[in-house]
Protein backbone atom coordinates (compact mmCIF):
# COMPACT_ATOMS: atom_id res chain seq x y z
CA UNK A 1 0.00 0.00 0.00
CA UNK A 2 1.71 3.51 -1.26
CA UNK A 3 1.34 6.10 1.67
CA UNK A 4 0.98 9.69 0.45
CA UNK A 5 3.31 11.96 2.75
CA UNK A 6 2.63 15.85 3.69
CA UNK A 7 3.45 18.42 6.18
CA UNK A 8 0.23 19.70 6.77
CA UNK A 9 -3.40 18.35 6.49
CA UNK A 10 -5.89 20.64 6.38
CA UNK A 11 -9.74 18.85 6.71
CA UNK A 12 -12.16 20.52 5.24
CA UNK A 13 -12.17 22.95 1.81
CA UNK A 14 -14.69 25.90 3.62
CA UNK A 15 -13.57 29.38 3.60
CA UNK A 16 -11.66 28.06 6.60
CA UNK A 17 -9.81 25.67 4.52
CA UNK A 18 -9.34 27.73 1.76
CA UNK A 19 -8.03 30.74 4.37
CA UNK A 20 -5.25 28.39 5.47
CA UNK A 21 -4.56 27.06 2.47
CA UNK A 22 -3.47 31.06 2.01
CA UNK A 23 -1.04 31.67 4.72
CA UNK A 24 0.32 28.05 4.74
CA UNK A 25 1.49 28.75 1.06
CA UNK A 26 2.40 32.48 2.49
CA UNK A 27 4.56 30.77 4.95
CA UNK A 28 5.86 27.81 2.56
CA UNK A 29 4.45 24.92 4.18
CA UNK A 30 3.71 21.96 2.12
CA UNK A 31 0.04 21.27 2.52
CA UNK A 32 -3.26 19.53 1.09
CA UNK A 33 -6.86 20.17 1.69
CA UNK A 34 -9.66 17.77 1.77
CA UNK A 35 -13.11 18.37 1.15
CA UNK A 36 -15.22 15.97 0.84
CA UNK A 37 -17.85 17.38 -1.39
CA UNK A 38 -17.19 20.51 -2.99
CA UNK A 39 -15.65 23.83 -2.33
CA UNK A 40 -17.72 26.07 0.40
CA UNK A 41 -20.34 23.42 -0.06
CA UNK A 42 -22.20 24.52 3.09
CA UNK A 43 -23.38 27.50 1.08
CA UNK A 44 -24.54 25.91 -1.50
CA UNK A 45 -26.55 22.81 0.12
CA UNK A 46 -26.59 23.51 3.59
CA UNK A 47 -28.30 26.81 3.40
CA UNK A 48 -31.87 28.29 2.12
CA UNK A 49 -32.45 28.94 -1.40
CA UNK A 50 -32.91 32.95 -0.97
CA UNK A 51 -30.38 33.40 1.84
CA UNK A 52 -28.00 35.99 1.21
CA UNK A 53 -24.84 37.02 3.62
CA UNK A 54 -25.82 38.42 6.66
CA UNK A 55 -22.97 41.42 6.01
CA UNK A 56 -22.43 43.48 3.00
CA UNK A 57 -20.01 42.46 -0.03
CA UNK A 58 -17.14 45.16 1.57
CA UNK A 59 -16.93 43.40 4.62
CA UNK A 60 -18.07 39.39 4.22
CA UNK A 61 -15.15 38.84 2.36
CA UNK A 62 -11.17 37.79 2.47
CA UNK A 63 -9.04 40.71 2.06
CA UNK A 64 -7.56 39.83 -1.37
CA UNK A 65 -10.62 39.61 -3.38
CA UNK A 66 -13.71 41.78 -3.68
CA UNK A 67 -17.23 40.21 -5.44
CA UNK A 68 -17.18 40.63 -8.51
CA UNK A 69 -19.36 42.88 -9.98
CA UNK A 70 -21.67 43.59 -6.86
CA UNK A 71 -22.01 46.70 -4.99
CA UNK A 72 -20.00 47.04 -2.37
CA UNK A 73 -22.96 47.61 0.10
CA UNK A 74 -24.90 44.90 -1.47
CA UNK A 75 -25.39 41.64 0.21
CA UNK A 76 -24.21 38.56 -1.77
CA UNK A 77 -26.53 35.74 -2.29
CA UNK A 78 -25.44 31.92 -1.55
CA UNK A 79 -24.63 31.32 -4.41
CA UNK A 80 -22.39 34.06 -4.87
CA UNK A 81 -20.58 33.44 -1.64
CA UNK A 82 -19.72 29.55 -2.47
CA UNK A 83 -18.56 31.39 -6.81
CA UNK A 84 -16.56 33.72 -4.51
CA UNK A 85 -14.35 31.01 -2.57
CA UNK A 86 -14.30 29.18 -5.44
CA UNK A 87 -12.69 31.74 -7.08
CA UNK A 88 -10.41 32.61 -3.98
CA UNK A 89 -9.03 29.14 -3.97
CA UNK A 90 -8.03 29.23 -8.05
CA UNK A 91 -6.72 32.90 -7.32
CA UNK A 92 -4.25 31.43 -5.00
CA UNK A 93 -3.78 28.50 -6.20
CA UNK A 94 -4.84 26.09 -3.12
CA UNK A 95 -4.07 22.67 -3.13
CA UNK A 96 -7.68 21.58 -2.51
CA UNK A 97 -8.46 17.56 -3.41
CA UNK A 98 -12.80 17.46 -3.53
CA UNK A 99 -14.45 14.28 -2.88
CA UNK A 100 -12.65 13.00 -0.71
CA UNK A 101 -13.52 12.26 2.99
CA UNK A 102 -11.01 11.78 5.98
CA UNK A 103 -12.50 8.88 8.00
CA UNK A 104 -9.92 9.18 10.77
CA UNK A 105 -6.79 10.85 11.84
CA UNK A 106 -4.84 9.34 14.89
CA UNK A 107 -1.36 9.74 16.20
CA UNK A 108 1.71 7.85 15.42
CA UNK A 109 3.02 5.96 18.18
CA UNK A 110 6.53 6.43 18.71
CA UNK A 111 7.16 8.44 15.92
CA UNK A 112 5.69 11.87 14.99
CA UNK A 113 2.90 13.01 13.27
CA UNK A 114 -0.59 11.61 12.03
CA UNK A 115 -1.61 8.73 10.10
CA UNK A 116 -5.02 9.65 8.55
CA UNK A 117 -7.65 7.26 6.83
CA UNK A 118 -9.37 8.59 3.82
CA UNK A 119 -12.25 7.40 1.19
CA UNK A 120 -9.06 7.35 -1.40
CA UNK A 121 -6.01 5.60 1.19
CA UNK A 122 -3.63 6.65 3.54
CA UNK A 123 -1.90 10.01 4.08
CA UNK A 124 0.76 10.43 6.72
CA UNK A 125 1.25 14.13 7.91
CA UNK A 126 2.93 15.78 10.67
CA UNK A 127 0.15 18.11 10.95
CA UNK A 128 -3.73 18.37 11.15
CA UNK A 129 -6.06 21.09 11.14
CA UNK A 130 -9.33 20.67 11.42
CA UNK A 131 -11.13 23.15 9.53
CA UNK A 132 -14.60 21.05 9.29
CA UNK A 133 -16.83 23.99 9.97
CA UNK A 134 -18.45 25.41 13.42
CA UNK A 135 -22.11 24.34 12.30
CA UNK A 136 -21.87 20.79 11.53
CA UNK A 137 -24.22 18.60 13.07
CA UNK A 138 -27.95 20.61 13.05
CA UNK A 139 -29.04 20.05 16.56
CA UNK A 140 -33.17 19.25 17.52
CA UNK A 141 -33.89 19.67 20.82
CA UNK A 142 -34.85 16.55 22.88
CA UNK A 143 -38.40 18.40 23.59
CA UNK A 144 -39.58 17.54 19.48
CA UNK A 145 -42.64 15.54 19.79
CA UNK A 146 -42.75 12.50 18.25
CA UNK A 147 -45.84 12.84 15.94
CA UNK A 148 -46.26 11.19 12.34
CA UNK A 149 -48.42 13.83 11.38
CA UNK A 150 -46.69 16.62 12.02
CA UNK A 151 -43.90 17.67 9.65
CA UNK A 152 -40.54 18.40 11.33
CA UNK A 153 -37.10 19.92 9.78
CA UNK A 154 -34.07 22.18 10.82
CA UNK A 155 -33.45 24.91 9.56
CA UNK A 156 -30.13 23.28 7.37
CA UNK A 157 -33.01 21.36 5.86
CA UNK A 158 -35.50 24.44 4.78
CA UNK A 159 -35.66 25.95 1.13
CA UNK A 160 -38.09 27.25 0.61
CA UNK A 161 -41.99 27.39 1.24
CA UNK A 162 -43.36 25.54 -1.31
CA UNK A 163 -41.51 22.67 -0.12
CA UNK A 164 -43.77 22.45 3.49
CA UNK A 165 -47.39 20.37 3.48
CA UNK A 166 -50.18 23.11 3.86
CA UNK A 167 -50.93 24.60 7.00
CA UNK A 168 -49.19 26.72 9.48
CA UNK A 169 -46.37 26.43 11.04
CA UNK A 170 -44.64 27.40 14.11
CA UNK A 171 -40.88 28.44 13.85
CA UNK A 172 -38.80 27.48 17.08
CA UNK A 173 -35.66 29.33 17.51
CA UNK A 174 -35.04 33.69 16.44
CA UNK A 175 -31.56 34.22 15.54
CA UNK A 176 -30.85 35.17 12.44
CA UNK A 177 -32.13 31.90 10.85
CA UNK A 178 -35.25 31.29 12.40
CA UNK A 179 -36.31 34.93 11.68
CA UNK A 180 -35.63 35.05 8.00
CA UNK A 181 -37.53 31.92 7.72
CA UNK A 182 -40.36 32.76 9.75
CA UNK A 183 -40.04 36.16 7.70
CA UNK A 184 -40.80 33.94 4.35
CA UNK A 185 -43.10 31.80 5.80
CA UNK A 186 -45.09 34.71 6.76
CA UNK A 187 -44.94 36.76 3.03
CA UNK A 188 -45.47 33.74 1.00
CA UNK A 189 -49.05 33.65 3.12
CA UNK A 190 -48.89 31.06 5.95
CA UNK A 191 -49.74 31.51 9.46
CA UNK A 192 -47.02 31.47 11.39
CA UNK A 193 -45.96 31.63 15.32
CA UNK A 194 -42.40 32.46 16.09
CA UNK A 195 -40.89 31.29 19.16
CA UNK A 196 -38.64 33.92 20.48
CA UNK A 197 -35.50 33.61 23.15
CA UNK A 198 -33.32 35.91 24.47
CA UNK A 199 -31.67 37.66 21.45
CA UNK A 200 -29.80 40.39 20.36
CA UNK A 201 -30.58 42.63 17.58
CA UNK A 202 -28.60 44.73 16.08
CA UNK A 203 -29.43 47.94 13.86
CA UNK A 204 -28.85 46.79 10.23
CA UNK A 205 -27.84 50.43 9.54
CA UNK A 206 -27.84 53.75 11.81
CA UNK A 207 -26.76 57.22 10.79
CA UNK A 208 -25.64 55.46 7.13
CA UNK A 209 -23.52 52.98 8.39
CA UNK A 210 -23.73 48.75 8.36
CA UNK A 211 -24.01 47.57 11.95
CA UNK A 212 -20.79 45.42 10.51
CA UNK A 213 -18.78 48.77 10.66
CA UNK A 214 -20.00 49.94 13.84
CA UNK A 215 -19.14 46.57 15.65
CA UNK A 216 -15.66 47.24 13.57
CA UNK A 217 -15.00 50.37 14.88
CA UNK A 218 -16.65 50.01 18.17
CA UNK A 219 -14.24 46.98 18.73
CA UNK A 220 -16.54 44.57 19.00
CA UNK A 221 -15.94 42.21 16.62
CA UNK A 222 -12.29 41.95 18.46
CA UNK A 223 -14.23 41.19 22.23
CA UNK A 224 -12.27 37.92 22.96
CA UNK A 225 -14.88 36.38 25.32
CA UNK A 226 -18.57 36.26 25.39
CA UNK A 227 -19.87 38.46 28.21
CA UNK A 228 -21.04 36.02 30.94
CA UNK A 229 -24.47 34.72 30.90
CA UNK A 230 -25.09 35.11 27.14
CA UNK A 231 -24.28 31.69 26.00
CA UNK A 232 -27.68 31.22 25.09
CA UNK A 233 -28.02 34.47 23.41
CA UNK A 234 -28.89 34.54 19.81
CA UNK A 235 -28.40 37.21 16.86
CA UNK A 236 -31.33 38.66 14.80
CA UNK A 237 -30.10 40.24 11.83
CA UNK A 238 -30.26 39.91 8.19
CA UNK A 239 -29.37 41.04 4.93
CA UNK A 240 -32.71 40.04 3.58
CA UNK A 241 -34.29 42.17 0.99
CA UNK A 242 -31.74 44.53 0.66
CA UNK A 243 -31.22 44.44 4.68
CA UNK A 244 -33.51 45.97 7.35
CA UNK A 245 -33.50 46.32 11.37
CA UNK A 246 -35.23 42.94 12.78
CA UNK A 247 -38.55 44.25 14.85
CA UNK A 248 -40.12 41.59 16.00
CA UNK A 249 -43.02 43.80 17.17
CA UNK A 250 -43.53 44.70 13.04
CA UNK A 251 -43.31 41.43 12.16
CA UNK A 252 -46.21 40.67 15.15
CA UNK A 253 -48.41 44.09 13.59
CA UNK A 254 -47.54 42.12 10.07
CA UNK A 255 -49.44 38.91 11.23
CA UNK A 256 -46.82 37.05 12.66
CA UNK A 257 -48.10 35.44 15.98
CA UNK A 258 -44.73 36.07 18.70
CA UNK A 259 -44.28 33.09 21.48
CA UNK A 260 -41.99 32.84 24.63
CA UNK A 261 -39.64 30.55 24.37
CA UNK A 262 -41.14 26.52 23.36
CA UNK A 263 -41.29 24.69 26.90
CA UNK A 264 -42.89 20.97 26.05
CA UNK A 265 -45.31 19.08 23.78
CA UNK A 266 -47.59 16.55 25.06
CA UNK A 267 -51.03 15.22 23.98
CA UNK A 268 -51.44 17.49 20.76
CA UNK A 269 -50.48 21.06 22.81
CA UNK A 270 -47.39 22.77 22.97
CA UNK A 271 -46.25 24.88 25.52
CA UNK A 272 -44.61 28.05 25.95
CA UNK A 273 -42.82 29.89 28.56
CA UNK A 274 -43.95 33.43 29.87
CA UNK A 275 -40.61 35.01 28.86
CA UNK A 276 -41.80 37.12 25.37
CA UNK A 277 -41.95 40.64 26.91
CA UNK A 278 -38.32 40.01 28.81
CA UNK A 279 -36.77 38.85 25.92
CA UNK A 280 -38.21 41.25 23.58
CA UNK A 281 -37.23 43.99 26.35
CA UNK A 282 -33.76 42.35 26.52
CA UNK A 283 -33.24 42.66 22.51
CA UNK A 284 -34.58 46.50 22.73
CA UNK A 285 -31.70 47.48 25.58
CA UNK A 286 -29.22 45.73 23.35
CA UNK A 287 -30.12 47.61 20.47
CA UNK A 288 -30.21 50.57 21.97
CA UNK A 289 -27.43 50.30 23.68
CA UNK A 290 -25.71 50.04 20.52
CA UNK A 291 -26.84 53.44 19.02
CA UNK A 292 -25.98 54.79 22.46
CA UNK A 293 -22.44 53.76 21.85
CA UNK A 294 -22.63 54.47 18.36
CA UNK A 295 -23.25 58.23 18.79
CA UNK A 296 -21.18 57.84 21.38
CA UNK A 297 -18.42 57.08 19.04
CA UNK A 298 -19.42 59.94 16.13
CA UNK A 299 -19.15 62.31 18.97
CA UNK A 300 -16.17 62.03 20.44
CA UNK A 301 -14.66 61.45 16.66
CA UNK A 302 -16.41 64.36 15.36
CA UNK A 303 -17.97 61.89 12.68
CA UNK A 304 -20.28 63.92 10.60
CA UNK A 305 -22.88 61.06 10.09
CA UNK A 306 -26.61 62.33 9.80
CA UNK A 307 -29.15 62.04 12.97
CA UNK A 308 -31.16 59.18 13.16
CA UNK A 309 -33.74 59.67 16.36
CA UNK A 310 -36.39 58.20 14.54
CA UNK A 311 -34.60 54.74 15.09
CA UNK A 312 -35.16 55.36 18.63
CA UNK A 313 -38.68 54.56 18.06
CA UNK A 314 -40.18 51.25 18.99
CA UNK A 315 -43.26 49.90 18.43
CA UNK A 316 -46.38 49.40 20.16
CA UNK A 317 -46.46 45.84 21.81
CA UNK A 318 -48.83 43.64 19.88
CA UNK A 319 -51.76 41.75 21.24
CA UNK A 320 -49.95 38.53 21.12
CA UNK A 321 -47.04 40.07 23.66
CA UNK A 322 -49.88 41.70 25.34
CA UNK A 323 -51.27 38.64 26.62
CA UNK A 324 -49.39 36.06 25.17
CA UNK A 325 -50.37 32.17 24.22
CA UNK A 326 -48.78 30.16 27.33
CA UNK A 327 -50.06 27.13 25.52
CA UNK A 328 -51.35 26.04 21.66
CA UNK A 329 -53.35 23.13 20.68
CA UNK A 330 -51.40 22.24 17.26
CA UNK A 331 -54.82 20.62 14.85
CA UNK A 332 -56.65 23.85 16.27
CA UNK A 333 -53.80 26.46 15.43
CA UNK A 334 -53.77 24.09 12.10
CA UNK A 335 -49.88 24.06 12.49
CA UNK A 336 -48.54 21.31 10.24
CA UNK A 337 -44.41 22.06 10.55
CA UNK A 338 -42.08 22.79 13.00
CA UNK A 339 -39.38 24.51 11.80
CA UNK A 340 -36.06 23.81 14.54
CA UNK A 341 -33.73 26.78 13.81
CA UNK A 342 -31.89 25.64 16.88
CA UNK A 343 -28.70 25.84 15.98
CA UNK A 344 -25.42 23.27 15.16
CA UNK A 345 -22.86 21.28 17.52
CA UNK A 346 -19.63 19.89 15.98
CA UNK A 347 -18.61 16.30 15.26
CA UNK A 348 -14.81 15.35 15.33
CA UNK A 349 -15.54 11.65 16.04
CA UNK A 350 -13.07 11.71 13.13
CA UNK A 351 -9.90 12.96 14.86
CA UNK A 352 -8.98 10.76 17.35
CA UNK A 353 -6.40 12.04 19.68
CA UNK A 354 -6.15 13.84 23.02
CA UNK A 355 -7.60 17.21 22.22
CA UNK A 356 -10.86 17.74 23.76
CA UNK A 357 -12.76 18.13 27.33
CA UNK A 358 -15.00 15.11 28.62
CA UNK A 359 -18.15 16.70 26.50
CA UNK A 360 -16.22 16.63 23.26
CA UNK A 361 -15.30 20.00 23.15
CA UNK A 362 -11.91 21.20 21.49
CA UNK A 363 -9.53 22.51 23.89
CA UNK A 364 -7.25 25.18 22.56
CA UNK A 365 -5.70 28.40 22.67
CA UNK A 366 -6.98 30.16 19.43
CA UNK A 367 -6.68 27.12 17.65
CA UNK A 368 -3.36 25.91 19.00
CA UNK A 369 -4.69 22.32 20.66
CA UNK A 370 -3.41 20.91 23.35
CA UNK A 371 -2.32 17.65 20.91
CA UNK A 372 1.14 18.81 19.60
CA UNK A 373 0.29 19.17 15.87
CA UNK A 374 -3.35 19.14 16.42
CA UNK A 375 -5.09 22.91 14.94
CA UNK A 376 -9.03 23.93 14.87
CA UNK A 377 -10.32 26.71 12.89
CA UNK A 378 -13.37 28.76 11.88
CA UNK A 379 -15.05 27.37 15.51
CA UNK A 380 -17.05 30.55 17.46
CA UNK A 381 -14.82 32.50 19.44
CA UNK A 382 -12.14 31.18 18.20
CA UNK A 383 -9.97 34.13 19.07
CA UNK A 384 -12.68 36.39 19.02
CA UNK A 385 -15.73 37.28 18.52
CA UNK A 386 -15.57 37.05 14.72
CA UNK A 387 -13.84 34.06 14.34
CA UNK A 388 -16.51 32.27 12.50
CA UNK A 389 -17.61 34.35 10.23
CA UNK A 390 -15.96 35.01 6.98
CA UNK A 391 -13.72 38.24 7.51
CA UNK A 392 -12.82 36.78 11.31
CA UNK A 393 -11.35 33.11 10.24
CA UNK A 394 -8.83 34.55 7.68
CA UNK A 395 -6.87 36.01 10.91
CA UNK A 396 -7.38 33.17 12.72
CA UNK A 397 -5.90 31.12 9.80
CA UNK A 398 -2.71 33.64 9.98
CA UNK A 399 -2.45 33.18 13.64
CA UNK A 400 -2.64 29.15 13.12
CA UNK A 401 0.36 29.26 9.65
CA UNK A 402 2.71 31.70 11.57
CA UNK A 403 2.55 28.98 14.31
CA UNK A 404 3.02 25.83 12.17
CA UNK A 405 6.00 27.80 10.87
CA UNK A 406 7.33 28.25 13.92
CA UNK A 407 7.50 24.68 14.63
CA UNK A 408 8.80 23.81 11.47
CA UNK A 409 11.81 26.02 12.27
CA UNK A 410 12.38 24.47 15.62
CA UNK A 411 12.05 20.82 13.96
CA UNK A 412 14.29 22.33 10.83
CA UNK A 413 17.18 23.88 13.58
CA UNK A 414 16.88 20.02 15.60
CA UNK A 415 17.36 18.01 12.32
CA UNK A 416 20.26 20.13 11.01
CA UNK A 417 21.67 19.61 14.34
CA UNK A 418 21.56 16.14 13.96
CA UNK A 419 23.44 16.06 11.11
CA UNK A 420 26.25 17.82 12.03
CA UNK A 421 26.48 16.21 15.32
CA UNK A 422 26.20 19.58 17.46
CA UNK A 423 25.15 19.96 20.81
CA UNK A 424 24.48 22.95 22.42
CA UNK A 425 27.45 23.37 24.97
CA UNK A 426 26.85 21.76 28.38
CA UNK A 427 28.50 24.59 30.95
CA UNK A 428 30.33 23.69 33.74
CA UNK A 429 29.15 25.24 37.34
CA UNK A 430 32.04 27.82 37.93
CA UNK A 431 33.25 28.37 41.59
CA UNK A 432 33.68 31.16 42.67
C1 LIG B 1 -27.43 29.94 7.85
C2 LIG B 1 -26.05 30.50 8.03
C3 LIG B 1 -25.76 31.74 7.47
C4 LIG B 1 -24.49 32.30 7.64
N1 LIG B 1 -24.23 33.52 7.09
C5 LIG B 1 -23.02 34.09 7.29
C6 LIG B 1 -22.73 35.37 6.72
O1 LIG B 1 -23.57 35.97 6.07
N2 LIG B 1 -21.51 35.91 6.92
C7 LIG B 1 -20.54 35.26 7.63
O2 LIG B 1 -19.44 35.80 7.78
N3 LIG B 1 -20.78 34.05 8.17
C8 LIG B 1 -21.99 33.46 8.02
N4 LIG B 1 -22.24 32.23 8.56
C9 LIG B 1 -21.20 31.64 9.43
C10 LIG B 1 -20.04 30.97 8.67
O3 LIG B 1 -19.46 31.92 7.82
C11 LIG B 1 -20.48 29.76 7.86
O4 LIG B 1 -21.02 28.81 8.74
C12 LIG B 1 -19.33 29.11 7.07
O5 LIG B 1 -19.86 28.10 6.25
C13 LIG B 1 -18.25 28.50 7.96
O6 LIG B 1 -17.16 28.14 7.14
P1 LIG B 1 -16.13 26.96 7.52
O7 LIG B 1 -15.18 26.83 6.42
O8 LIG B 1 -15.61 27.19 8.89
O9 LIG B 1 -17.10 25.70 7.62
P2 LIG B 1 -17.96 25.01 6.46
O10 LIG B 1 -18.40 26.01 5.47
O11 LIG B 1 -18.99 24.19 7.15
O12 LIG B 1 -16.89 24.10 5.74
C14 LIG B 1 -16.41 22.89 6.31
C15 LIG B 1 -16.17 21.92 5.17
O13 LIG B 1 -15.58 20.74 5.71
C16 LIG B 1 -16.05 19.64 4.97
N5 LIG B 1 -15.87 18.46 5.80
C17 LIG B 1 -16.46 18.17 6.99
N6 LIG B 1 -16.03 17.01 7.48
C18 LIG B 1 -15.13 16.53 6.59
C19 LIG B 1 -14.32 15.34 6.54
N7 LIG B 1 -14.35 14.44 7.52
N8 LIG B 1 -13.51 15.17 5.49
C20 LIG B 1 -13.44 16.10 4.49
N9 LIG B 1 -14.20 17.22 4.48
C21 LIG B 1 -15.02 17.43 5.53
C22 LIG B 1 -17.50 19.99 4.68
O14 LIG B 1 -17.97 19.29 3.54
C23 LIG B 1 -17.44 21.49 4.46
O15 LIG B 1 -17.34 21.85 3.11
C24 LIG B 1 -23.50 31.62 8.40
C25 LIG B 1 -23.80 30.37 8.95
C26 LIG B 1 -25.07 29.80 8.77
C27 LIG B 1 -25.37 28.46 9.37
Amino acid sequence: MTVETIDTLVVGGGQAGVAMSEHLSNQGVPHLVLERHRIAEAWRTRRWDSLVANGPAWHDRFPGLEFDGLDPDAFADKERVAAYFEAYAEKIQAPIRTGVEVRSVERNVGRPGFTIETSEGVIEANRVVAATGPFQTPVIPPIAPEDASLTQLHSAEYRNPGQLPEGAVLVVGAGSSGVQIAEELRRSGRQVYLSVGPHDRPPRAYRGRDFCWWLGVLGEWDAEMMKPGTEHVTIAVSGAGGGKTIDFRELAHQGMTLVGRTRAFADGKVTFESDLADNLAAGDANYLAMLDAADDYARRNGLELPEEPEARRIPADPACVREPLLELDLAEAGISTIVWATGFTVDYRWLRVDAFDDNGKPQHQRGVSREPGVYFVGLPWLSRRGSSFIWGVWHDAKHIADHIATQRKYLAYHAEAQDAGRTAPRRAATVE
